[in-house]
């Protein structure tokens, strides 16, 4: 159980991703199979509502012929019989006939003879002059009813005028005039007129039908056209050619014409791979910026954790930081305070031992404040322009006796040459270079060579100090982390050693404050050296490089002390 604990807590990015990730992935794969079934489906269903969109216009013409039949043909047998033709002049002047070009009626004698009389249909009034091709419509209707009449043949009352299209150019609806005894006595018939069809009555039926059917401005996605037979596109509700996915259908009455509908833009196959391409691309965004957003708060939590348990780490690590120079001095001042030292050698030496553990004390505190400075941004520095060597050869003096006690030899290669100028916080600076030095103590206690080297010089306009101990060194994945605060190497050699994780911070710090750079070089192992570059406050160059300068300061190690942590 602990186990899994640790895992969890040590893979909270991991753990926490694939919590999110699994199930957004099955999420995503539900939403893809779903479009896929509405992909096809909105196919099938973009071709059932144009053929229904073509029934239903269809059906208008239809009804609109059927309702001028119904007005217009019902003649009662007794205006047939009768006179000349004239009641059944009345009947159709008291009737308008839109898209008929001719109304006739025909009755049939006795003697076997059928009579025709054309009327026009705006008045009703006799047309005498009718085009032939029209009168032999008119007798291809007349002629079998005569039979029927002849033959006394009783006939069904039809509601639906009936249709004769032998000449597509002169159809004609007809409905007989039958009598009480249901036997014909004549035919009512109209001619209808393609012209009005085709300019009139089809126009006017897709500008009223589209908007109807594709509400909402959706009439403007298709194009709806009306053909002849030899498939010529007579009319067109839209300029535009459209897409290939063309629906056509006979029109009733007018069968050599059909009424095509298309869509305009996209075809409703290509919409729908759009719409599924256009959700699928947005549902990826999503769940990328989704998991993107997680990883990120992940992280951050992760790292909260990884900070709050420096912090813990870091309080007990300062506690015994404090508590060792603290026990050290107090023993040492107790020996004098009691008397129980006279030689004055042994009084000089406790002396030296109180003042350098009070040192590391300072240094220790310092830290601490500085860097709650730094933390709260009041940390503020005071630069001179400075010769850098007296900076350095002042925190050099200042540390050579704590190293010296520690067994440690001190070895200065300044540059062999002045160095250019630099704009420095001496103070600031000397921190950093102290916890430079203090570093490479703490991480060389048990090298076979306790050196430690410190080497001034100037590389490309830059000035370098650079420290460099023979100690534990810094494994390459820890190289980048040790700067951070708090951040302390546990494994390996250094784990006994102790210390507060914020003197590479603040050495940092303070070099950027410079506007400059601290770099680490490092072998596991075989020792560390950190180099701090600054920018040169003149810009002058001098010499590359500082080999073979001449070491000046505690080659003797023999004269250090041994410490004590
Ligand atoms: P600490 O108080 O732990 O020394 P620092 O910020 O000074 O904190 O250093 C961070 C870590 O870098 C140390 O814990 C140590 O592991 C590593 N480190 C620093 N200087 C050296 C060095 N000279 N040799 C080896 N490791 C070092």
């Amino acid at each position: 159980m602990s186990k899994f604990r640790s895992f969890f807590r040590n893979h909270l990015v991991l753990v926490g991703l694939a919590a999110v990730v699994a199930p957004l992935l099955t999420i995503l794969g539900l939403q893809y199979w779903s479009l896929k079934q509405l992909k096809k489906s909105s196919v099938l269903a973009g071709s059932v509502v144009m053929r229904n969109y073509l029934n239903d216009a269809s059906k208008e013409v239809r009804t609109f012929y059927r309702n001028a039949a119904e007005a217009a043909l019902n003649i009662p047998a007794s205006a047939v019989r009768e006179g000349d033709f004239e009641r059944a002049r009345r009947h159709f002047g008291r009737r308008t006939c839109e898209g008929v070009k001719r109304l006739f009626v025909a009755r049939f004698g006795d003697g076997g003879d059928v009579q025709i009389r054309f009327f026009h249909p705006a008045d009703g009034g006799p047309a005498d002059e009718v085009p032939t091709a029209e009168s032999h419509a008119a007798q291809r209707v007349a002629v079998p009813m005569q039979h029927l009449s002849a033959a006394g043949t009783a006939v069904r009352r039809l509601d639906a005028p009936e249709l004769q299209d032998y000449d597509p150019e002169n159809i004609v609806l007809f409905k007989p005039v039958v009598d009480e005894s249901s036997r014909v006595v004549g035919v009512a018939g109209m001619l209808l007129d393609t012209a009005y069809f085709r300019d009139v009555l089809v126009p006017r039926v897709v500008s009223e039908t589209l908007p109807r059917f594709f509400p909402d401005g959706a009439d403007r996605r298709v194009i709806v056209s009306l053909h002849d037979a030899a498939k010529n596109r007579l009319f067109a509700s839209q300029e535009a050619e459209g897409q290939k996915d063309a629906v056509a259908l006979r029109l009733h009455y007018f069968n050599d014409y059909s009424l095509v509908i298309r869509s305009r833009h996209m075809t409703a196959e290509q919409w729908a791979r759009w719409n599924f391409n256009f959700t699928m691309t947005l549902s990826l965004l999503m769940t990328a910026a989704l998991v993107g957003g997680i990883a990120f708060s992940l992280r951050t939590a992760a790292r909260e954790m990884r900070l709050s348990q420096m912090k813990a780490d870091f309080v007990s690590n300062v506690s015994h930081e404090l508590r060792t120079p603290l026990a050290s001095i107090r023993v040492f001042g107790e020996f004098m305070k009691l008397g129980r030292v006279g030689d004055p050698a042994k009084i000089q030496e406790y002396g030296e031992h109180i003042e350098t553990e009070s040192r590391r004390l300072t240094q220790l505190i310092n830290n601490i404040l500085d860097f709650s400075k730094i933390e709260s941004g009041a940390k503020t520095y005071h630069f001179e322009r400075l010769a850098i060597e007296d900076v350095v050869a002042e925190t050099l003096k200042t540390c050579e006796v704590r190293l010296r006690q520690v067994g440690f030899a001190l070895v200065y290669h300044p540059a062999p040459r002045p160095l250019p100028r630099v704009m420095v916080d001496a103070e600031a600076l000397a921190q950093a270079l102290m916890n430079l030095l203090d570093n490479a103590v703490k991480y060389s206690a048990d090298a076979a060579r306790r050196e430690v080297i410190v080497r001034a010089g100037e590389r490309g306009g830059r000035v370098e100090i650079s420290v460099t101990d023979h100690g534990v060194g810094i494994a390459p994945a820890e190289q980048r982390k040790i700067f951070e605060k708090f951040y302390r190497v546990s494994t390996g050699l250094v784990h006994d050693v102790k210390g507060s994780g914020l003197g590479l911070s603040l050495v940092k710090h303070i070099v950027e404050a410079h506007r400059g750079t601290v770099t680490v070089t490092s072998d596991l192992g075989r020792g560390s050296t950190f180099t701090v570059s600054l920018p040169a406050a003149d810009g002058a160059a001098g010499a590359e490089g500082t080999e073979g300068a001449e070491p000046v300061i505690g080659d003797d190690p023999s004269r250090g002390l041994a410490y004590k942590h």
